[in-house]
């Protein structure tokens, strides 16, 4: 019998991650291995600060079976990952990237119809790194039930057409939760959204009992986290699908991006894009621009025309305003 396995990493800590061998049970907290990296891993490539993330599969080798220990060989590639920018990194800070989650299913971005307001700019923040990221995204309209909502059916039209899934919820009335809680089955998701919008309420809802630390009271009463030492997956066992929550995932947004990259972060505009009169139209001013013939004939979305300028004011020109920091 090989001493080889494999399976998932589901927590990360500074020096050790517990992983989940494929076959064990993931309600099961017993079966987790306590995994160190091996020495050449540890290091990563130089972009990359830490060369294990939580989702990411990997290969150990086990070293002792009770208690269960190993030692992680090979990260196996990544679908996907999501990363920031390294906290505390020092000078070149902006170049270095720490990968905060590998492999994820599906990002839900949460936004709440009313209190607080619905903030679109938000959600096309997040929907602009996800896509730049190439990670499928979600959107989940919570707190249907409030008087004072926006209206859902616009807003979930406009996703839609974008090609996103929509769901709109309440974690207070249970309206939308079977299918939020059907779409969470088998996969590795997270929940990405501003403070009160209700993300623990809804996986509270979901999975009674689960202690995540998503709005937790610490954090509110801003005393910060560990910046990376607690990530983790968390088993909802009542549907067999694991959620990620990860200090990263709060700071997630355009970053390293500069200003001619920000247009295949928006789905729509790339598309017009192709019409504009220079290759390398921003959008702004310029002559014979597409995609503003598009936003004045409503065929773009004028909320996301702002939120693709107002991204835009917030990102370096070129590599040398990067570089400088600005
Ligand atoms: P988080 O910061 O995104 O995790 O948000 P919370 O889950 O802590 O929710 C913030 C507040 O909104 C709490 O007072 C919840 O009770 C409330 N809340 C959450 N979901 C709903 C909902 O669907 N409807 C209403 N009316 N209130 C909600
Ligand atoms: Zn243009």
């Amino acid at each position: 019998m090989s001493d080889t396995l494999t399976g998932r990493v589901v927590q990360h800590g500074a020096d050790r991650h517990l992983v989940l061998a494929d076959g064990d049970d993931p309600r099961d907290p017993q079966a987790l291995w306590m995994c160190r990296l091996r020495g050449r891993l540890k290091q990563g490539r130089r972009e990359r600060v830490r060369a294990v993330a939580v989702g990411d599969r990997v290969e150990f080798l086990r070293t002792s079976e009770s208690p269960r220990e190993g030692v992680i060989e090979r990260v196996l590639p990544r679908a996907n990952a999501i990363s920031r920018p390294q906290p505390s990194g020092g000078r070149h800070h902006r170049k270095l990237e720490q990968v905060v989650v590998a492999n994820l299913d599906r990002l839900w971005i949460v936004a709440s119809l009313a209190q607080p307001p619905l903030s679109l700019r938000f959600v096309d923040r997040i929907l602009a790194a996800t896509t730049l990221q190439g990670v499928d995204a979600g959107l989940v309209l919570n707190k249907a039930d409030l008087p004072d909502r926006a209206d859902p059916e616009a807003v979930a039209a406009l996703y839609a057409s974008l090609g996103l899934p929509v769901l709109v919820c309440s974690a207070e009335t249970g309206l939308g939760l079977d299918a939020l809680a059907e779409a969470l089955e088998g996969r590795i998701q997270a929940f990405v959204g501003q403070s009160g919008v209700g993300k623990s309420s809804l996986l509270g809802a979901i999975e009674p009992g689960l202690n995540l630390r998503v709005g937790s009271v610490a954090e509110k009463h801003g005393h910060g986290r560990h910046t990376t030492s607690h990530s983790r997956l968390y088993y909802l066992s009542r549907v067999g699908g694991w959620v990620a929550d990860t200090p990263g995932m709060r700071e997630f947004g355009v970053w390293g991006v500069m200003q001619p990259e920000l247009g295949p972060g928006f789905v729509e505009i790339e598309r017009q894009a192709e019409g504009c009169r220079f290759r390398d139209c921003l959008h702004r001013s310029e002559p014979g621009c597409a995609v503003r013939e598009a936003v004045a004939s409503g065929e773009i979305a004028a909320s996301r025309y702002e939120s693709y300028l107002a991204l835009l004011g917030e990102l370096p020109a070129d590599e040398l305003e990067r570089d400088k920091g600005i």
